[in-house]
C-alpha cells in the first residue's frame, strides 16, 4: 500500500535550489513501486513528474501540483561478449559513479562524460553529451515502463530518437516512459576518444598516449575550471549546467546571422543534414552579456557564459526573467532564438 508524502519541498532536490513543493512525493526503490506509483497517480487524475538528480530542472516557485516520483533504483550488472562489455545500470545509479567504475576497469566509451551530475536514468532523456561523446554512442538498450500500456518495454537505440541533447523521451513522447535501466556497450582495453580540441591540447602536454584514467582526470580538471562539476564550495554551484542549447540553423538563416555578425569570426559546426550549429555562448557574449553579470540574485556564471546561476534569495521566477533577458538580447543582436536545455516543471517557462 502506497503512502505518498505530501507537500514535500523540492528546493533541495534540484541543483538550482529554487522551486516550491511537490503535492505528493514517492521515492521508488524498485520497479514495482514505480508501476504502482503511476497507477496511484493516474487513478486520481494527477500528473506525474519523474525526478532523477534534479540537475536539469527549473521548478516553479509554486511547486508541482501532482506526484513527483523520485527514482532510487540501484544496481549495476555486466555481461562480457567476445568484443565488448555490456554494462546495465539501474536508473537511480549516480551517473559519475558509473563512469568512474567503467574507467577504473579500462572499459572505453564513457570517459569524456566524467563529472556530469545526475542519475543514469536521465542520460538517455537528453542524450547526455560532452567533449565529443554522447551516451547514444554506447547505449544499446533502454528498459522503461511505458505509461500508455502499463508494460515494461526494452527500446533499441533506433527507437530512442536520439539527437543533439534530444530523444524520444524528451520531445516526441515526453511523459510516456519512465526509464528503469540503461545498457551501455563499452570497449575493454580500447583507446579513449579525444575529439575535443581543449581536451586534446591538455592531454598532448602529457606526451604518451593517454589512458582512460588520464582522460577522465583531464575532463574533470577542465570541467572544474568552468564550474561544471558540482562543488558546494563553488559560488557558481547553483546551476543546471548549460542553460541554452547551441542553436542549429538552416543555411538561409545562417546567411542572415552572418550579415548581422559582419566582421566577427563566428564559430560554426556544419551538421550532417546540411544545417549548421552555432555557439550559444559566443552569441550571448557578443550580444553584450559578460560572465558574472547579474540581475539581483540571478546571473551568468563567472566561469561559463552558458550557465545561469542562482545566489541567495533567488526564485525560479528570477531565473526565468533573467533567461528571457539573455534570449531577447541574442535575438535582437543576431536574429537567433535560443532554446533552453533544462526542463521546466509547474507554472514557469520562458514563453
Ligand atoms: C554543473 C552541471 C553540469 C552539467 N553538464 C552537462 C553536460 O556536460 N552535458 C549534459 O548533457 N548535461 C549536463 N548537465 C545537465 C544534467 O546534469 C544532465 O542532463 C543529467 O543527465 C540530468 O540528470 P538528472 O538525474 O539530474 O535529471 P533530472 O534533472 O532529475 O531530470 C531531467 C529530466 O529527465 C527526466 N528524467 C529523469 N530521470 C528519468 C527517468 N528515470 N525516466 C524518465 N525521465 C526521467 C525528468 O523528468 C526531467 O524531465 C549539467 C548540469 C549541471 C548542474
Amino acid at each position: 500500500m502506497l503512502t505518498p508524502l505530501e507537500q514535500v519541498p523540492l528546493v533541495t532536490q534540484c541543483t538550482l535550489r529554487v522551486g516550491g513543493a511537490a503535492r505528493y512525493f514517492i521515492e521508488a526503490r524498485d520497479d514495482a513501486t514505480v508501476a504502482e506509483s503511476i497507477r496511484w497517480a493516474t487513478g486520481r487524475g494527477l500528473p506525474v513528474r519523474v525526478l532523477g538528480g534534479g540537475s536539469n530542472l527549473v521548478i516553479a516557485d509554486d511547486g508541482v501540483d501532482g506526484l513527483v516520483l523520485k527514482i532510487a533504483l540501484r544496481g549495476v550488472t555486466t555481461r562480457e561478449t567476445p568484443s565488448a562489455v555490456e554494462v546495465t545500470a539501474a536508473a537511480g545509479e549516480p551517473w559519475d559513479d558509473l563512469v568512474r567504475h567503467t574507467v577504473e576497469r579500462g572499459w572505453a566509451g564513457l570517459e569524456c562524460l566524467s563529472g556530469i551530475p545526475g542519475l543514469v536514468g536521465a542520460t538517455p532523456i537528453q542524450n547526455v553529451g560532452a567533449y565529443g561523446q554522447e551516451v547514444s554512442d554506447t547505449v544499446t538498450a533502454v528498459r522503461a515502463l511505458d505509461r500508455e500500456s502499463g508494460r515494461v518495454a526494452t527500446l533499441a537505440p533506433s527507437e530512442c530518437g536520439f539527437g543533439y541533447r534530444d530523444s524520444l523521451f524528451k520531445s516526441a513522447a515526453p511523459d510516456r516512459y519512465v526509464v528503469l535501466a540503461v545498457t551501455y556497450r563499452l570497449a575493454p582495453g580500447a583507446a579513449p576518444q579525444v575529439r575535443y580540441a581543449d581536451l586534446a591540447r591538455d592531454l598532448e602536454s602529457r606526451g604518451a598516449r593517454p589512458s582512460l584514467a588520464e582522460v577522465r582526470e583531464t575532463v574533470l580538471k577542465v570541467r572544474r575550471s568552468k564550474s561544471m562539476v558540482l562543488d558546494p564550495a563553488d559560488p557558481n554551484v547553483r546551476s543546471c549546467g548549460s542553460f541554452f542549447l547551441n542553436p542549429i540553423v538552416e543555411a538561409a538563416a545562417l546567411a542572415a546571422v552572418d550579415t548581422r555578425a559582419a566582421g566577427l569570426d563566428m564559430p560554426r559546426w556544419p551538421q550532417p543534414d546540411g544545417r549548421v550549429k552555432l555557439s550559444a555562448a559566443w552569441l550571448i557574449e557578443r550580444a553584450g552579456f559578460a560572465r558574472g553579470q547579474a540581475d539581483g540574485p540571478v546571473g551568468l556564471s563567472t566561469r561559463h557564459t552558458l550557465a545561469i546561476v542562482c545566489h541567495d534569495g533567488a526564485r525560479a521566477r528570477d531565473v526565468a526573467v533573467f533567461a528571457r533577458r539573455v534570449r531577447a538580447g541574442v535575438e535582437a543582436r543576431f536574429g537567433v532564438r535560443l532554446h533552453p536545455e533544462p526542463v521546466f516543471w509547474g507554472r514557469i517557462g520562458l514563453d
